[in-house]
């Protein structure tokens, strides 16, 4: 048999069921308004939630990094990486983390993706170990408690009192609660709370996922745990940084033993070529901006747009997920409905990404609507006018 052929046909089988995915060519920085495809559209779609991707301060600091620290760290952070960039900015973390984490202490990795692994493949590397995982958890999550030699057990979304049980059956030497702040295709928070004192009282690490908080939650933008006002020796904090901090990488915060065990341990910190540091040096303007005046004013502008989506959205068969964050899910239902609906407002010139299985569960194919500091009412207004006018246009079909 040919070996193309053999990949071709699981190609079919996605583009059977109306899940092939496309690639989008951006010719424009991240910002609402971009040219994509050559066609300048109105976007919806991006995680940028304060707009600092293509922020001028960011940029030039960016600049300004690459001349001081050139364009690569030549090396993972062990061997030669760790450039004065990242040690800056990661002490930088420890102190903002520091009222809510004891001894807290923060380690700057590439992407998200690989500090969730890191978290829990250090931590759970025993095999008497076992990881509690939400069932709504980030792919990153996930595939990192597979890669653990922990057990995996994983517990019904926001339900604590499942949790509860599953901790109390439990003889594992060390338990590892797992779980998203801000669940990032549904845009509501876990009981982080509720979810720490159930921790406190099993002895269990908590491990919190703070991509789509960092930046947006808390009054000074220091993300879930501000919010919640939570504070232990026992919290596991990831806050990614291609979000709302508009730059990319991650960092993790954790009392300082538990990093220092990453350093050791952490493959996926280890085995890595350390970020350039210009990126460390740029999110230090990204965090200037984040803790100022300028982020209150942004994140204040954030809510605003979310109460006015809410207010001028008036969906009937379709529903408006519960969600008080930038991430608005306008539930469609079936695949080809959830197609059909982003089809009709991209000849409009709105883009708003439509979640398929298996990101989202079956037959809640959905509108991903992401709001952001750099849109204006106007916008707002006009997506929802467009959805409120697609709604009504129950037998419309693709062109
Ligand atoms: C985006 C995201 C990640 C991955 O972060 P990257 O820096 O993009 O790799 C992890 N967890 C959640 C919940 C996310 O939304």
């Amino acid at each position: 048999m040919n070996l193309i052929d053999t990949i071709d046909r699981k190609l079919d089988a996605i583009a059977a069921q109306s899940l092939t995915r496309r690639l989008r060519v951006a010719d424009s920085p991240c910002a609402p308004r971009q040219v994509v495809d050559g066609r300048e559209m109105l976007g919806f779609c991006s995680n940028d939630y304060l707009g600092l991707a293509s922020h001028p301060q960011v940029i030039a600091a960016l600049q300004e990094g690459a001349a001081r620290y050139g364009a690569g760290s030549g090396a993972s952070h062990l061997v030669s990486g760790h450039s004065r960039a990242h040690a800056l900015l990661e002490e930088r973390f420890g102190e903002w983390l520091s009222p809510y984490i004891e001894k807290a202490r923060a380690l700057y990795l590439c992407t998200g993706y690989m500090a969730n692994l890191a978290v829990l493949t250090a931590l759970g590397a025993d095999a008497d170990t076992m990881i509690f995982s939400e069932a709504l958890n980030h792919a990153s999550l996930i595939d990192g408690a597979r890669l653990a030699k922990a057990g995996v057990s994983v517990y019904p979304h926001g339900d604590v009192a499942a949790l509860e049980r599953q901790l109390s059956a439990s003889t594992a030497a060390m338990k590892i609660v797992v779980t998203d702040s801000v669940f990032s295709m549904d845009g509501n928070l876990a009981p982080l709370p509720q979810l720490l004192a159930l921790c406190e009282r099993h002895g269990a690490w908590l491990v919190v996922d703070d991509a789509h908080g960092f930046g947006v939650l808390g009054e000074s933008g220091r993300g879930a745990l501000e919010h919640f006002g939570l504070s232990s020796p026992h919290l596991v904090y990831i806050g990614t940084l291609g979000k709302a901090a508009g730059v990319g990488g991650a960092f993790i915060a954790a009392h300082a033993s538990v990093i220092e065990l990453l350093v050791q341990r952490a493959r996926p910190y280890i085995y890595t070529t350390a970020a350039p540091p210009a990126l460390a040096h740029a999110l230090q303007a990204s965090l200037d901006i984040i803790g100022g005046p300028e982020g209150v004013q942004r994140r204040a502008h954030l809510a605003a747009l979310v109460g006015h989506l809410q207010d001028a959205l008036r969906p009937r068969r379709w529903q408006l997920l519960a969600s008080t964050t930038a991430i608005q899910p306008l539930v469609i239902g079936s695949v080809d409905a959830a197609l059909r609906v982003a089809a009709g407002l991209h000849e409009q010139g709105l883009w708003v990404p439509a979640i398929r299985p298996p990101t989202v569960a079956a037959g809640t194919a959905r509108l991903r609507i992401t709001l952001c500091a750099a849109h204006t009412h106007e916008e707002v207004a006009q997506l929802a006018r467009a959805l409120n006018q697609l709604e009504s246009e129950p037998e419309r079909s693709i062109a």
